[in-house]
């Protein structure tokens, strides 16, 4: 898999405003924001995106499964609730070749999305 950008925020080779870190994923502010609050949510492991996870990937997935509401609630967001998306692929507008998770909140978000 190739060098990406959230794999040298992963190692703490750039910075990024950080929000949660434990051993198997960390959750950082997005530079673009698109809602009042979005945050990523990346597994340290690098995979490549949704459709490179193997069964051996379930723990982690389910650990970042159980985290990102722990995570969205110290954001201020579980009252009133938030979007998880996960881009995957060309068609789904992935951008940055390592799985991430998007948390977006803050704002009432449309249905369906372009
Ligand atoms: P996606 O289009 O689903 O692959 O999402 C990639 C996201 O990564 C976009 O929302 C970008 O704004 C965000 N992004 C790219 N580089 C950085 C960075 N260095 N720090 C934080 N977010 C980034």
């Amino acid at each position: 898999m190739a060098e990406t950008v959230f794999g040298k925020i992963a190692r703490g080779e750039i910075p990024a405003k950080i929000v949660h870190d434990d051993a198997h994923c960390m959750a950082f502010h997005d530079i673009a924001a698109q809602a009042p609050v979005h945050v990523l949510v990346i597994p340290k492991k690098p995979i490549e995106s949704l459709s490179q996870v193997t069964p051996a990937d379930s723990a982690l997935l389910g650990h970042i499964w159980t985290t990102i509401p722990e995570i969205a609630r110290g954001l201020g967001l579980a009252d009133e609730g938030y979007r998880v998306v996960v881009n995957c692929g060309n068609h789904g507008g992935q951008s940055v070749d390592h799985l991430h998770f998007h948390i977006l909140g803050g704002r009432h978000l449309k249905w369906p999305p372009g």
